[in-house]
């Protein structure tokens, strides 16, 4: 069993790798990858879909308008962004803010299982469609199952999954809102039942990422393909992305 303080060590080597990455063409188009952010072990974890255009710009998951409506409905169950981790299915923006393509997920996919294993999320929020779909590798839509918490195995432990309605879908909608913040009202409840129980550890590496060849124990400190925007402060957005957890 790793401490909290391993676990994040082990979180900070993905993100130095995660952020010089070139695993599919949307590297040539960001500006900023968006590993995700928050409390490196967290019992609750939102997933969205892709970074857009602030987030990109920021380096960080959830700045724009569904980031702030997102905070809004944390703040009605008494919980703020220090108290959860924020990540996404994508690392990088799709130009535009196009759907993702499923080698785009594909490709990045690792990172958010490693993120997954290295965080133990006790409940994970999915949050929209493409989150929803890729977590439960089914494709069963938002609209049927938000709302509907189940317990998962993602990778080698169990969760409790909890979809919901993308932010993004609720700012223009009321009817969606509605239902996220009914929904987002249950967190605290589901939060409750504890962790699940988890399934038995598999033979051959019981430990997940003890030794993985995935995570060398030395990477490169700085980006060298897109060097990070700056923050109103002048650090570089990548550094406030590690400070938070
Ligand atoms: N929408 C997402 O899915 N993720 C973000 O980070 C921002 C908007």
């Amino acid at each position: 069993m790793k401490t909290a303080s391993e676990r994040r060590e082990l979180l900070k080597a993905v993100y130095q790798e995660a952020r010089v990455c070139i695993e599919c063409p949307l590297h040539e188009t960001r500006t900023n990858v968006v590993f995700g952010s928050g409390n490196a072990d967290a019992k609750l974890m939102f997933i969205g879909e892709a970074p857009g255009a602030n987030e990109d710009l920021q380096g960080l998951p959830f700045v724009g308008q569904a980031g702030k409506l997102l905070e809004k409905l944390l703040g009605e169950i008494g919980l703020e962004r220090g108290d959860v981790f924020i990540a996404n299915t994508l690392k990088c923006r799709p130009p535009g803010n196009r759907d993702p393509y499923p080698h785009e997920l594909e490709a990045c996919q690792h990172y958010l299982d490693s993120q997954l294993e290295l965080i133990q999320p006790t409940v994970v929020c999915t949050l929209g469609n493409f989150a929803t779909k890729l977590l439960r590798a089914e494709p069963t839509g938002i609209s049927k199952i938000h709302g509907q918490a189940e317990v998962r195995t993602l990778g080698p432990r169990a969760v409790r999954l909890y979809p919901l309605y993308h932010p993004a879908a609720a700012l223009y909608t009321p009817s969606t809102l509605e239902m996220l913040r009914a929904d987002f009202l249950r967190i605290p409840e589901i939060l409750s039942m504890g962790p699940p129980d988890q399934p038995e550890p598999s033979g051959a590496s019981p430990e997940g990422l003890e030794a993985p060849p995935t995570l060398p124990p030395e990477l490169p400190p700085a980006p060298s393909l897109a060097p990070p925007t700056r923050q109103p402060d002048g650090s570089p957005a990548g550094s406030e992305q590690l400070g938070l957890f």
